[in-house]
């Protein structure tokens, strides 16, 4: 079920095929379980060079294309969902960064990045509001040489770890229409008043944290504003999150591929009625099914992947990518469960794992409901009469 791959994307990918199943695979059911921080994994991952990946060869980093970069996604999804994670925002904010940051502000933030010492955060959701992200409320006003924010962020992953957080505000709450008034904000945990507060207790995708993050009176240099314009964070911000929706694509496919290989493997050990389980039509139906629609998911993602990397608008097929590699990792896990019969419910068995991770997918990075919004807007531009 591959694709084909250029020598470097077989280096790299077999470099993080290898790592995965050396470091990742062995020790993810206990750290998840115990819903653990995988630091050893994670600065393992900072000596291998994971944290430049994404990030220009010139700031330190590997280079990598966002096709490439996927296919490291499913790779590191495959052995665990939550490592992807730990990259995906710090991936959003380079970009942001990489696109629309000032010189001096690539200066500062890409090689600290590209070596893992400087870990980004994303930060859109707010108590209140996560789909209408024009609805955010967290201020910022120009005093002097600082911005001042105030208010709440929630679902901040890497809200603990991550030391610079690309944040979403309102600098300006009168502007119509309202993403005039937003702003992206690369807020530092080095200044007063900016801190994560409660980790949220969660189904699945344990290990990395998620918390909210809560700002007072905190004062960021005005050197920090994206590209050092106002009014431009929303744009900036959702074209960054192509970058995060190829990220959970990927991941939808990584999720889904583990999920089949346990159940293509379990259903040749186990026998019911005299035979392993794999010869019973049902369960070579399911298996065929799962096999298409991963393989389709993998396509599709490489597809909207490449699209990123050429520069193009890719709010479509990002969606389209996002939407039909999640929902088919949502279908693939519980598929791999049942294959499991009970054994599938217990928490001994991996696929129970998976089973608590997919539903993540389908609801972050902008729910699966809000995908077809975008893909619909842009088809009917495209096809305008
Ligand atoms: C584990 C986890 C990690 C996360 N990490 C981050 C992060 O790092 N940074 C960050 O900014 N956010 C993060 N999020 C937040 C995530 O992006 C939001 O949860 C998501 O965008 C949905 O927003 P909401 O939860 O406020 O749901 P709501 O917006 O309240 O939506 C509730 C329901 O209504 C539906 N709905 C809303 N509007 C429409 C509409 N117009 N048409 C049809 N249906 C609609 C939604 O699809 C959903 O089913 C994370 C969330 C989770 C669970």
């Amino acid at each position: 079920m591959s694709v084909a791959l250029s020598t470097e994307q077989r280096e790299v990918v077999g470099m993080v095929r290898d790592f995965v199943e050396r470091e990742i695979i062995p020790n993810a059911h206990r750290l998840e379980h115990d819903d653990e921080y995988p630091t050893e994994i994670v600065a393992t991952m900072k000596q291998l060079g994971f944290f430049g990946f994404a990030i220009a060869q010139e700031y330190g980093g590997s280079g990598l294309n966002y096709e490439t970069y996927a296919m490291c996604c499913e790779e590191i999804a495959r052995g665990w969902m939550s490592i992807t994670g730990i990259i995906n925002t710090h991936f959003i904010v380079s970009y942001l960064v990489e696109n629309y940051g000032t010189d001096d502000q690539r200066q500062r933030f890409l090689p600290a990045m590209a070596s893992g010492d400087m870990h980004g955060g994303f930060s859109l959701s707010e108590p209140n509001c996560g789909s209408d992200v024009q609805a955010i409320e967290t201020r910022a006003v120009l005093d002097g040489a600082d911005y001042v924010v105030n208010g709440s962020k929630m679902w901040a992953t890497n809200g603990e770890h991550s030391t610079v957080v690309a944040t979403l505000v309102k600098t300006d709450p009168n502007t119509k229409p309202r993403w005039k008034g937003l702003s992206c904000i690369l807020a530092e945990k080095q200044y007063d008043g900016f801190r994560s507060t409660k980790r949220i207790e969660k189904l699945g995708y344990k290990g990395v944290e998620t918390t909210e993050l809560v700002f007072e009176n905190n004062r960021q240099p005005a050197t920090n504003l994206l590209g050092g314009v106002e009014g431009e964070g929303f744009k900036q911000m959702m074209a960054a999150l192509e970058v995060g929706r190829v990220n959970v694509a990927a991941r939808g496919v990584g999720v889904s591929q583990r999920a089949f290989e346990l159940a293509i493997a379990y259903a040749q050990q186990r026998h019911a009625f005299g035979v392993p389980i794999a010869e019973h039509q049902a369960i070579q139906i399911k298996l065929a099914d799962m096999a298409t629609k991963i393989t389709a998911a993998r396509l599709i993602t490489q597809m909207a992947a490449r699209k990123k990397d050429a520069g193009e608008r890719a709010d479509v097929e990002c969606g389209m990518a996002k939407l039909f590699a999640t929902e088919t990792c949502f279908e693939c896990v519980a598929e791999a469960m049942r294959i499991h019969g009970g054994y599938g419910f217990s928490k001994e068995y991996e696929v129970e794992r998976l089973y608590r991770d997919a539903p993540l997918l389908v609801i972050g990075e902008g729910t699966n409901e809000i995908q077809k919004l975008i893909i619909a807007r842009g088809l009917l531009e495209r096809y305008k009469v």
